[in-house]
């Protein structure tokens, strides 16, 4: 069974709900590299005032604080066996920094699956998730700023999985549970 999975998608997506739906279901733990950086910026922690101020822009933190934060986390024990990774890598660099973290290991991505989502929709939902949780970098202007640096650095990023023939993409629009479904059934074969 699939257990080193990257979970691509725009912000908005649902990457980070179905994130840990998905780590449930395989038994894994969900890695948010976004939720990281919200933690240690509520903790007032060196890292988080580090991230903090790119991400109230929308833009992304730099790749060396970012890679070492994951190469951290990816160390830890309940990784070991499997892990569901959002928001990382976001860049064509973290790719290759994540291929080098799991080489070290003799391990690699087994999948990357992409949710993907019309533009137009991710800004409705990332509007309706500010009303709901006001998450600082959920404002217009940061929207469009994260939606610009999505397509312009992480996009680019599916076509590198895709040409090892890992790249599966599921379709983001539907339910929670209908999206859940979709997402299982690409990280278990059918029997
Ligand atoms: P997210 O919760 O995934 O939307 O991430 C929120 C913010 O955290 C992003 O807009 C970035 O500022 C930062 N961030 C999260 N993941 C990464 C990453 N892999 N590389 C750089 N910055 C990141």
């Amino acid at each position: 069974m699939t257990k080193r999975v990257v979970l691509l998608g725009p912000p908005g997506s649902g990457k980070g709900t179905q994130a840990v739906g998905l780590a449930k279901a395989l038994g894994v733990p969900a890695i948010s590299t976004g939720a990281i950086f919200r933690d240690n910026l509520s903790r007032g922690t060196k890292l988080g005032k580090t991230a903090g101020s790119y991400m109230a822009a929308g833009q992304l933190v730099p790749d060396e604080v970012t890679n070492a934060m994951v190469a951290d986390r990816l160390a830890q024990p309940d990784a070991a066996d499997g892990f569901i990774l959002d928001g990382y890598p976001r860049n064509l660099e973290q790719v290759v920094e994540l291929d080098a973290m799991l080489a070290e290991r003799g391990l690699e991505i087994d999948l990357a699956l992409d949710l993907a989502l019309d533009h137009v929709l991710v800004v409705a939902r990332l509007l309706n998730r500010a009303q709901i949780e006001g998450r600082a970098d959920d404002t217009e202007p940061v929207i469009r700023e994260r939606l610009a640096v999505y397509r312009r650095s992480t996009e680019p990023i599916s076509g590198a999985y895709a040409a090892r023939g890992k790249l599966v993409s599921v379709d983001g629009d539907g339910t929670i549970e209908d999206v859940a479904l979709r997402l299982h059934a690409a990280c278990v074969p059918a029997t």
